[in-house]
């Protein structure tokens, strides 16, 4: 039998499945009888404090093998203690005299509703964090010893509906051959732990725990995204084959990280790091960058259910700013809507009928214009520091780029009139809409660069919801009206001498690398975790070849050609 999911950590195993089952009783609707209240909530502030104890035993534990994986265990603590929470929970126990657990299981999730609507990688992780403090109170309730993986005596592959940090922290790598679950996406709490333990990962198998069963042999291919359960002996070769050729592979990309990305034939290509929290754990990537290729600052309005001030963004974009020094850093401003919600804006977004056409990015900010208007004096005021470009998500129109030169303009002013300095700003655009993609020869005269924004393009080019795992087959980042439209793009702007890169996922993908280039693309920004691929990519290229491949890719008519012709090129 064969499971099919997302490989989200690199590499193959064989090896008898355990099944990790992290279950709680789900409580029923229960009230206590009148009177009773004030010891029910006695009860869960004793749970709370049983909670705290445990956290910080994990903590500790942690904090000897991994320090930096710990910090999620000081962040485990704040949830338990988190403000709202701690008002909720109270309150409908004392008010409206529900049981404990109910409460408990209610307001965690009705934060994990709120959270769980938005794909973005941040919040995604939050929601796993409140996912994995309400099993752990719910156990604690029910007086379950909460499951254990620090206990495996011999290596398997886990099999379970989720993983969380809590899950992990005492796992020993040698003891895990790979991880495979039913839920989580690429930046799930699962795949981060995959990928920093080195091991494969399959995610968002649908049915796993239903397939499989304790202890039956399986062979993981995270290359491919298969688990086969009862193996042949012929695939279980195949598998440890391609497994070692992968890790020669991961470690040979690791001598390029500190290089600078040259081809073969000498061409400097600029690498940016697409960053999306700001914490020094992601700067880290400054000493081998060059450049922050795109900042998205959504998790500003995420992290709390206020609206971060003109003070607390400054402080956030001083600090990369500082970090990056000389290098840019292309500072995106509020891409909220679509798919992305913040709980601090919550009231001033509508419902939609169709949310990703709606009033998403730029059109929201133009709604909103005190929102953007803070954004854009916060970061002319932290443009002193370092060297900031400021772009715009969502343009589709001349109006939208002429209406945010004025709006950068009034903000520059407002500051130089009440005596605040500023420094040079170049103001850009993302390319995501095709409509402003097709009058590429006219935006460029008006902003100083842009980003390609391959994600979002891809999505509107194919009319296909790059959320929606059903129309996952029409969404083809190597449509060949992409690649023209690209080739239209980079012809325009290097024509006019103005920076242009591409830093949606199609500007970290080895393959796409080559054909990029070829079109005329010479800056690329991507996750920390791709940067030694790319390079190494790269300096096995030449421009002239890249440049042939693009023209006969210019030619083909389906995705799957331009796949085939681009999985075909000779590195030296
Ligand atoms: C994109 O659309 O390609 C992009 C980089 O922006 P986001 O993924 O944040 O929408
Ligand atoms: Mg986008």
């Amino acid at each position: 039998m064969v499971l099919y999911g997302k490989g989200a950590a690199p590499g193959a195993a064989v090896g008898s499945v355990y099944i990790y089952n992290k279950k709680f009783n789900i409580p029923k609707e229960n009230f206590v009888d009148s009177g009773k209240e004030q010891s029910e909530l006695d009860r869960y502030n004793t749970i709370k404090k049983q909670a705290l104890e445990e956290i910080e035993k994990i903590r500790l534990n942690m904090s000897e093998t991994d320090p930096a994986k710990a910090e999620i265990f000081d962040a485990h603590k704040e949830i338990v203690e988190d403000i709202i929470i701690n008002e909720e929970i109270p309150a409908r126990i004392l008010n409206e005299r529900w049981s404990g657990d109910w409460a408990i299981y209610q307001v965690y999730g009705d934060v994990l509703n709120l959270l769980k609507k938005t794909p973005d990688p941040l919040i995604a992780e939050r929601a796993a964090d409140f996912d994995d403090i309400r099993a752990l109170l719910l156990q604690l309730w029910y007086g379950q010893k909460p499951p254990d993986l620090s206990g495996l005596k011999e290596p398997v592959i886990i099999a379970a509906k989720e993983l969380f940090p809590s899950d992990t922290a005492g796992l020993k790598k040698d003891k895990v051959l790979a991880i495979i679950t039913e839920k989580g996406g690429v930046t799930s709490h699962s795949a981060i732990i995959a990928k920093s333990f080195g091991i494969p990962a399959i995610l968002g198998i649908d049915g796993l725990l239903g397939a499989v069963k304790q202890g039956q042999l399986a062979a993981v291919n995270a290359l491919e995204g298969t688990v086969i359960l009862d193996p042949k002996e012929d695939v279980t070769n195949e598998i440890i084959a391609k497994n070692s050729i992968l890790l020669r592979d991961m470690k040979d990309a690791d001598n390029y990280l500190y290089r600078e990305a040259r081809t073969l034939c000498g061409e400097k290509i600029d690498i940016g790091l697409n960053v999306s929290n700001a914490n020094d754990e992601e700067l880290k990537a400054q000493n081998y960058t060059d450049s922050v290729g795109l900042f998205r600052t959504e998790f500003l309005y995420m992290e709390k259910d206020t609206l971060p001030t003109e003070e607390d963004q400054f402080l956030q974009y001083k600090k990369v700013l500082e970090c990056y020094g000389k290098k840019p850093v292309v500072l995106r401003t509020l891409d909220i809507g679509g798919d992305k919600q913040a709980a601090s804006l919550e009231q001033r977004q509508k419902r939609e009928e169709n949310p990703f056409l709606g009033n998403r990015g730029i059109r929201f900010c133009f709604s909103n214009p005190e929102i953007f208007k803070t954004q854009i004096r916060a970061a002319l005021r932290a443009s002193c520091f370092g060297n900031l470009w400021i772009m715009t998500p969502m343009i589709g129109s001349m109006d939208d780029i002429r209406k945010i030169a004025k709006i950068a303009e009034e903000a520059k002013k407002e500051l130089d009139n009440s005596g605040v300095k500023t420094g040079d700003v170049k103001i850009g655009i993302m390319i995501e809409i095709p409509a402003i993609a097709l009058i590429a020869d006219i935006a460029v005269k008006e902003v100083d660069f842009a980003s390609i924004g391959s994600n979002d393009l891809c999505q509107y080019m194919c009319a296909s919801d790059r959320t929606n795992i059903a129309v996952d087959d029409y969404y083809s980042p190597l449509h060949p009206a992409i690649i023209r439209l690209i080739d239209g793009i980079a012809k325009t702007f290097n024509n006019e001498g103005k920076p242009l890169s591409v830093c949606g996922e199609l500007g970290g993908d080895i393959q796409a690398i080559p054909l990029l280039i070829g079109l005329g693309i010479r800056k690329f920004s991507m996750g920390a975790a791709s940067v030694a691929a790319v390079k190494r990519t790269i300096s096995k290229v030449t421009v002239v070849e890249c440049e042939e491949l693009a023209k006969k890719a210019l030619t083909l008519g389906t995705a799957a050609e331009i796949a085939e012709l681009i999985s075909k090129v000779k590195e030296h």
